[in-house]
């Protein structure tokens, strides 16, 4: 155990970040790492719980006080390998994670859970910045099984369970649509969150554990069912769940009207030095790019796309970012039918809603209101206003309020409403895989679908998630797949 009088003794540490006004003028991580000192003494907090909850509200059921105590004590060596028995990736989720952990944290029944995300990352800073560190050598198999699986969609639940399925000893080829491996981490996550370079060290240590990555192949379309059938034992679809949900109002079609993930993913190319998207010039605002640079930007959708839109508005110097949700203001601390150690409904502030655009402070967040139309400019093509009316929730519906009509500035508006789970043209029709109510991809525990030889995991099977829910999907697949192939059951696939 860490220090049994630590919690008593230090205060939970916010994590420290770049000073709004420096970050914004670039893409690079807002994250500062605490002092090794500060570190040891957040990490001292812990109390060793008898039942540790914060294990119970890790998805990957990471090891949290056995890792708070080596940091303790100073045996960064141990904690990197007790953090890597059940997370492939902690660099990522140090990094990206809401920290389900903290939540469920006991000392969070005071609101000042242990800063065991800080901790994560601390730890995985450590070995990525050491030279050669163990860490990021490859593991490579005892043997080779000669069973071949093929994984379509690098994002973390592919990259999970290729990386686990090889260490297994399988071949494992990833397919992937897009020209870089990542999914999400890569052209979803700003850089202001995780720069991507990390991707790519672990990439490098999968590829020499064996695993072949082959980007630029749409599964489906590049590769039909009757040729993954022929080629491999088995295949895993960790395709994501990218379809976003649309904006049915008058004015949609209006230029200046985007999907967040458009907006997002020319940034996040930017940043990687890319010239072009497909047909997009991407620094050219008459040939495709979407920039937000001395416009009224409205984000429509309060949850954490939006919050990465408001991020990059505001490095793109926009002239206000203003945040709209149909939903009613979440309340400041949990309220008693929320009780720890529950997922805390509470309102969540990014970093990115601290920062100041060209005309404002801060990004404008609005509660409880509708978007009723998308207004044209004087020449009738582009976005000029957003109409709005405020709405309330009465007996789980919403209403709307009469007389609260309202018109904002919007040069630019941008859909973050969520996604409607995987896309079904493709791959998914081929199979004819069974979809549930929510048209994601219906599997067992082990991550089978309805098809023999056919797995899912990830956003793809749950919906639109977390990083840290596709990382034990894709490790739990990876045992699912294994586990099938060790009984031979899968021989018939197709
Ligand atoms: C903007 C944004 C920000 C987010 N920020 C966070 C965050 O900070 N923290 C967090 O925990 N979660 C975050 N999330 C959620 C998180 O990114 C996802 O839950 C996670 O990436 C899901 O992983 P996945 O592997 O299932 O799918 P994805 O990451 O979506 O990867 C799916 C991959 O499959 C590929 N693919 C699809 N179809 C085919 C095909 N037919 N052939 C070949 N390849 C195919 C896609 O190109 C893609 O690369 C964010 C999501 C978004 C949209
Ligand atoms: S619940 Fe909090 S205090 Fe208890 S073991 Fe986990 S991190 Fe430590």
């Amino acid at each position: 155990m860490a220090d049994p009088r630590g919690f008593l003794k230090v205060k939970r540490a916010k994590t420290p970040e770049r000073p709004p006004a420096e970050r914004i003028a670039d893409y690079r991580e807002i994250t500062i790492e605490p002092s090794p000192d500060d570190l040891r003494a957040q990490a001292s907090r812990c109390m060793d719980c008898g039942i540790p909850f914060c294990h119970h509200g890790c998805p990957l059921g990471n090891v949290i006080p056995e890792f708070n105590d080596l940091v303790w004590r100073g045996r960064f060596e141990d904690a990197v390998r007790v953090l890597h028995a059940t997370n492939n990736f902690p660099e990522v989720t140090g990094r990206v994670c809401p920290a389900p952990c903290e939540a469920s944290c006991v000392l969070a029944l005071e609101e000042a859970p242990v800063t065991i995300k800080d901790v994560e990352r601390t730890i995985a800073r450590h070995f990525f910045e050491a030279p050669d560190h163990p860490a990021l050598r490859p593991v490579r198999a005892p043997f080779r099984t000669g069973r071949r699986v093929a994984v379509v969609g690098s994002g973390p639940a592919g990259l999970a369970a290729a990386q686990q399925l090889a260490r297994l000893g399988h071949d494992v080829v990833v397919y992937e649509r897009d020209d870089r491996v990542g999914g999400l981490l890569r052209y979803g996550i700003p850089d202001f969150k995780m720069e991507k370079a990390i991707i790519d060290r672990r990439v490098a240590q999968m590829e020499a554990e064996g695993v072949r990555f082959e980007t630029g192949v749409d599964v489906g379309r590049d590769l039909g069912k009757d040729e993954l059938f022929a080629k491999f034992d088995a295949v895993v679809l960790c395709l994501g769940a990218r379809v976003p949900r649309d904006l049915p109002v008058p004015g949609r079609e209006l230029e200046g009207v985007h999907f967040a993930m458009e907006y997002l993913e020319q940034q996040n190319r930017r940043v990687a030095g890319d010239d072009r998207m497909g047909d997009v010039v991407l620094a050219d605002p008459d040939k495709g790019a979407i920039l937000a640079a001395g416009k009224h930007v409205v984000v429509i959708g309060g949850g954490d796309t939006g919050a990465d839109c408001v991020g990059t508005a505001n490095r793109q110097r926009a002239a206000s970012v203003t945040q709209l949700e149909l939903m009613p203001k979440p309340p400041l601390v949990r309220m008693p039918e929320n009780p720890w150690p529950a997922w805390p409904l509470v309102l969540r502030t990014s970093s990115s809603h601290e920062e100041p655009s060209l005309e404002k402070e801060r990004c404008e967040r609005e509660f409880a209101i509708m978007t009723k139309a998308l207004l044209p400019d004087a020449s009738g093509k582009r976005v000029a206003k957003l109409r709005a009316i405020r709405v309330e929730l009465q007996n789980g519906a919403l209403r709307e309020l009469p007389g609260t009509e309202l018109e904002l500035p919007c040069d630019l508006a941008l859909l973050a409403m969520g996604f409607l789970g995987p896309e079904k043209k493709g791959i998914v029709e081929e199979l004819g895989l069974a979809l549930d109510a929510r048209g994601n991809i219906v599997t067992d525990r082990s991550g089978a679908t309805s098809v023999p030889g056919v797995f899912a995991a990830g956003d793809a099977s749950r919906g639109q998630s977390l990083v840290v829910w596709a990382i034990a999907d894709g490790r739990r697949v990876a045992k699912g797949v294994h586990e099938a192939l060790e009984r031979g059951s899968l021989r018939a696939a197709g």
